[in-house]
């Protein structure tokens, strides 16, 4: 089969490989459509310190069903899945403490093993989540970054009727948006520089909408980082009210770092907070978007092939793909 190799970091390949074989409790995907995201990025730049090369990224997918380990129940063969990437040991002191997101022995699909950007991925069985009817395989693999999103607002507390503000209006920011409304949030504010990316919000509902928070009159009970940007987390704490919630959610830098006034988290008692991937959210993650509850058609444009990886790469760095969130279907 033919998969995209990061070979080292900064270096890039189409390279054909041995067409995956699946162990016990595991299963073959033939990938419908993987995502390009931020971590991508990261792990090709030699960011990540959790990757080992050479690698084929890609950890946002969805597909068909094409072979079956032993001891494989289900999913039946011929089944569209969309994949939770993400392992977990089931031993260290946080996978016992019903944390294993923050697992020790942490390893995840497209990160420190073999991932989607290529035609075949091998899963465990027990990852792989039924894609509802009404999904394109595009839309299924936005199921991964809309679990992540799930947890992110989990951790923001109690949402009901409070005023919410979101920093950035990339994939993220516009799924965690319309989290935060679905939640029950009087308003979902969301500002990013981009007025392309704006309007796509608006269409989702969510407002009001500017290009910094500065512009927005009001402080917000629960405020959102979805950039990973020192500065734009920095604007997400000074807009939050006393008593409210940052939500630090952006991938950042491992060696960002970034100036807050530990006055107002005290005099205002700020709670700031984090959140790691998926936890106890993707079946979750999947109903919202089959029920239409979470919308993501607006956010994508036609997916790339997989030879036109550079292209997607380009469009992905540059913010003026095709759509919000970039995809490519191998
Ligand atoms: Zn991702
Ligand atoms: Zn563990």
């Amino acid at each position: 089969m033919r998969a995209l190799t990061i070979v080292q970091p900064g270096v890039l390949e189409l390279q054909e490989v041995e067409d995956p074989t699946p162990g016990n409790d595991e299963v073959v995907v033939e990938v419908g459509a993987c995502g390009l995201c931020g971590t991508d990025l990261h792990l090709i730049d030699g960011e990540s310190p959790l990757a080992t090369y050479p690698l084929v990224p890609g950890h946002e997918f969805s597909g068909t069903v094409v072979a079956r380990g032993n001891g494989v129940e289900a999913p039946a063969l011929g089944q569209r899945v969309a994949v939770d990437p993400n392992t977990h040991c089931g031993a260290c002191r946080f996978c016992r403490s019903g944390r294993a997101n923050l697992c020790a022995r942490y390893a995840a699909l497209g990160v420190t093993g073999p991932g989607a950007f290529a035609q075949f991925v091998k899963a465990r069985a027990a990852n792989s989540y039924t894609i509802p009817d009404a999904l394109s395989f595009g839309q299924a693999a936005l199921i991964e970054p809309l679990s992540c999103a799930v947890l992110g607002v989990r951790r923001c507390g109690e949402v009901l009727g409070r005023r919410a503000l979101v920093v950035g209006a990339g994939t993220m920011g516009l799924l965690i948006g319309q989290l935060l409304a679905a939640m029950g949030a009087s308003e979902v504010a969301i500002v990013d520089p981009l007025r392309s990316r704006l309007e796509v919000a608006a269409t989702l509902g969510l407002g009001p909408c500017a290009s910094s928070a500065d512009q927005l009159a009001e402080n917000f009970e629960v405020a959102v980082d979805a950039t990973g940007v020192p500065k734009a987390i920095e604007a997400a704490f000074d807009a939050v009210d006393r008593g409210g919630t940052v939500l630090v959610f952006g991938v950042a830098d491992v060696k960002a770092r970034v100036s807050l006034s530990p006055f107002r988290i005290f005099n205002d008692e700020i709670t700031v907070t984090g959140s790691m991937a998926v936890l106890d959210s993707f079946e979750t993650a999947a109903r919202l978007m089959g029920t239409g509850q979470v919308k993501v058609s607006p956010l994508l444009g036609a997916p790339f092939k997989l030879d036109q990886y550079g292209e997607a790469l380009t469009a992905m760095r540059s913010g003026t793909g095709r759509g919000i969130k970039t995809q490519i279907a191998p």
